[in-house]
């Protein structure tokens, strides 16, 4: 058995796996895709101390530097069941297996919620984004559209709007549904359209994005907006399900930590996207990591060895 097992290999895994095992216990990650959402990423230029680099680039750093240490690293595992215990926890795999660990650290992250119309999946990362902390500099003086007028979306827009030339916000719904304190700020702000009861139906470029078509979902009518990015703001999904029942969460899904990162169960912490923790971004979930492997130890160092 271990003593920390990390269950995700995102950058808040990763860094629970380098912080556990420099405290020289036995720790072990099981991840289904080692790197997690920095893999979809194409520029990161705000995880302090490197100015930029790629997604994948720094995914393959993330994993070189936990196996400069004693870790069991098992990819491309996918856990299905947590079993708390009086010494151990199982985590139960989908293949089959399982493991047992005195503490858990979960970080199985989070998937932005995709709007499923042509063009999302072809223009990804060529004007389609989902994070406006991370790519909002990116259209500097242009013009984009938010999909999405809930808290996220009309956020997003008054970020964006600071920033880019241009802002159109897309709701479906008849009206934003965003706290009114925001939709009196985004109202407040000049370069900002916001068009409700609008369904979006195509997100249209050639190598990079040029446009938005919308339905007037009153009359039916299709409309195209020129632009050159899209931001999808309908929600982020946390990686959880596996958890309900077992860990407590929140209605969003989210796995509820205090602040060590400690969960509802004795022994079992969580860090980064999956968490209750606010703003979503790497340095903060490998922030978090960094805590929860801590405080596992922390926990391990009071409790008598089974
Ligand atoms: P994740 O990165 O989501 O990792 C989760 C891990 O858990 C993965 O290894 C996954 O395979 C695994 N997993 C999930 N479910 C299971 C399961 N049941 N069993 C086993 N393993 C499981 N942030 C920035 O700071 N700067 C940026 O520029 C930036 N750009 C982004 C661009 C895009 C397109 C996206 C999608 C996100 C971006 N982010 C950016 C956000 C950032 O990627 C996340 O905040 C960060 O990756 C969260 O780390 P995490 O370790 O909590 O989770």
């Amino acid at each position: 058995p271990f003593d920390v097992l990390i269950v995700g290999g995102g950058p808040a895994g990763a860094a629970a796996a380098v912080y556990a095992a420099r405290k020289g216990i036995r720790t072990g990650v099981a991840s289904e895709r080692f790197g997690g959402q920095v893999l979809d990423t194409l520029g990161i230029e705000n995880f302090i101390s490197i100015k930029e680099t790629e997604g994948p680039k720094f995914a393959i750093a993330l994993e070189e530097h936990v196996r400069a240490y004693d870790v069991d690293i098992m990819n491309l595992q996918r856990a299905a069941a947590l079993v708390p215990g009086q010494d151990y926890v199982e985590v139960k795999l989908e293949s089959g297996a399982s493991l047992k660990s005195r503490t858990v650290i979960i970080s199985t992250g989070a998937r932005w919620r995709n709007i499923n119309v042509p063009g999302e999946h072809e223009y990804k990362n060529k004007g389609v984004a989902y994070c406006p902390h991370c790519d909002g500099p990116l259209f500097k003086g242009k013009r984009v559209a938010v999909v999405g007028g809930g808290n996220s979306g009309v956020e997003a827009a008054i970020d964006l709007a600071g920033i880019v030339g241009h802002v159109t916000l897309i709701e479906y719904d008849q009206q934003l549904r965003a706290d009114e304190v925001l939709q009196r700020k985004l109202r407040s702000l000049k370069n900002v359209d916001v068009f409700t009861n609008a369904q979006t139906t195509e997100i249209t470029g050639e190598q990079t994005v040029n446009g938005l078509i919308y339905k007037d979902r009153a009359s039916g009518d299709l409309h195209t907006v020129a632009l050159e990015g899209v931001f999808i703001q309908i929600g982020l999904v946390p990686n959880t399900d596996w958890l309900k029942g077992v860990v407590e969460l929140s209605k969003h899904g989210e796995i509820v930590v205090d602040a060590k990162g400690q969960t509802s169960v004795p022994g079992v912490f969580a860090a980064g996207d999956a968490t209750t923790v606010p703003f979503k971004q790497i340095i903060i979930a490998a922030g978090d990591g960094a805590k929860a492997a801590l405080s596992a130890f922390d926990h391990l160092i009071r409790t008598p060895m089974p």
